[in-house]
């Protein structure tokens, strides 16, 4: 539903509540209770139609992860180690979806999760992150999962053995990939890229592993346990800055015109050899046959993920006031604003919590300091452009809040009256 902006586009004007639509979809539909128990879906369809509900666009990345997802499910059902697994590689610019995809999915399969960076990774014997820490936070996650918590009551024996069998199926998310590159030319040991690769080449291709739980700095041999990595799915990421030049030249000597090409077409021609030409190993390349890319996001996209996701950002702030005993609503007109000063930002979907952040600061401010007052906040476009906030008050409420704004530096806040 569009606003008529005529109408609410005084500062000063009275507006009723029916000239402020929610926002682009009936706000009344979107449940703030606790999600009930869902099944498990199993084929690449059900997985897909799920990851749907929480992440925009992407649909190459998620075709490609729900393959993946079925493929990993099935050989966990099949029991028979002659079939592979299809480790992940996700390329693409940042804040455009990779960690959500991957995090949503395995919410989605109900399996235990881990995101860590490679960048904080050393190879075995130096000072830093080991490449194993993956594996303690996933056994870790594991524990904290809800069907985890219903064991609680078996003894603490049975209860790590089901938290490394969860753990064994789960997914580990290798964020930042392209910092462990091979360096080039320099000599010497190159602590910080290919013997880091080396060192993960046979934790992703499926081994028998021994993790100190306590950390990997800790003596105490008493809490290491061992864990099969068989059956864990590694998906990697990485943003590959430099690769755009690789793709371009590599195209180039094929013969394809690469000028009109704008940064999502060169990466979605990125190719294994590409990745090595970057610095990443044949080795570890092999053991990562799916490749698929992540593209930036429109200005639409921006504004869905504001409110359409299960997870959406804008619900999230809605609960936020809701705790407050307030509501909160924003009209279309404002959600393309912030979409726009979003993309502006260039950093990909985190600059709409930037973005929402710097608009709701004062408003948060009131909610929260005159809670349990059924105050209502719609965040709207003024007719000079600017972005604002509405609150309606019960009339004693109205004048306080009134003396608190005309007494600070508050941005742009129009008080009324609510009927009650
Ligand atoms: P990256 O690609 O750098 O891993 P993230 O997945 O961490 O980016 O995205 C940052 C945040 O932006 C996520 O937590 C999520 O809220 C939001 N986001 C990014 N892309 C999408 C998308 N395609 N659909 C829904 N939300 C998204």
């Amino acid at each position: 539903m569009a606003l008529d902006t005529s109408k609410c586009a005084n500062r000063n004007g009275v507006i009723s509540n029916k000239d402020v639509p929610s926002v682009t979809r009936d706000n009344s539909k979107i449940s703030l209770a606790p999600q009930t128990e869902e099944e498990t879906p199993t084929t690449a369809l059900d997985i897909y139609t799920e990851l749907n509900k929480y992440v925009v666009g992407q649909h190459e990345a998620k075709k490609a992860l729900c393959v993946a997802a079925a493929n990993h499910l099935k050989r966990i059902a099949m029991k028979d180690p002659t079939v592979k697994k299809s480790n992940v590689m996700l390329v693409g610019p940042t804040g455009c979806g990779k960690t959500h995809l991957v995090s949503s999915l395995a919410k989605i399969l109900d399996v235990p999760f881990a995101s860590v960076s490679a960048n904080s990774m050393t190879a075995a014997g130096y000072v830093g992150g080991n490449v194993e820490d993956c594996l303690r936070s996933l056994i870790f996650n594991a524990s904290n999962m809800k069907k985890a918590n219903t064991e609680r009551k078996s003894s603490l024996q049975t209860q790590a053995a089901y938290h490394i069998t969860k753990a064994e199926h789960g997914i580990v998310m290798i964020d930042e990939v392209d910092k462990i590159r091979k360096k080039g030319g320099s000599g010497g040991r190159d602590i910080g890229g290919e013997s880091v690769q080396q060192g993960l080449l046979t934790m992703i291709e499926g081994t028998v592993m021994n993790v100190n739980i306590n950390g990997s700095g800790s003596t105490d041999q008493s809490n290491i346990v061992s864990i099969d990595t068989s059956n864990i799915l590694f998906v990697f990421s990485g943003a590959f800055p430099d690769i755009q030049d690789i793709v371009k030249n590599r195209l180039t000597s094929e013969g394809v015109s690469v000028f009109e090409m704008d940064e999502d077409e060169i990466y979605a021609n990125v190719k294994e050899t590409d990745l090595e030409a970057f610095g990443m190993i044949p080795e570890f390349i092999g053991r990562i046959p799916i490749l698929s890319h992540i593209r930036s996001l429109s200005k639409e996209e921006f504004e869905k993920i504001l409110i359409e996701p299960k997870d959406a950002i804008f619900s999230q702030f809605r609960k936020l006031f809701a705790a407050d005993g307030a509501t909160l609503n924003v009209t279309k007109e404002l959600i393309g604003y912030i979409a726009q000063k979003a993309k502006e930002k260039k950093r990909g979907a985190r600059g709409l919590r930037t973005v929402l952040e710097d608009l709701l600061a004062d408003a948060q401010f009131i909610s929260n300091s005159f809670a349990g007052n059924n105050l209502s906040f719609y965040m709207t476009l003024f007719d000079d452009g600017a972005p604002g906030t509405i609150v309606k008050a019960p009339k004693d409420i109205a004048e306080e809040i009134r003396a608190v704004i005309a007494s600070g530096d508050y941005g742009n806040f129009s008080i009324e009256i609510a009927d009650i």
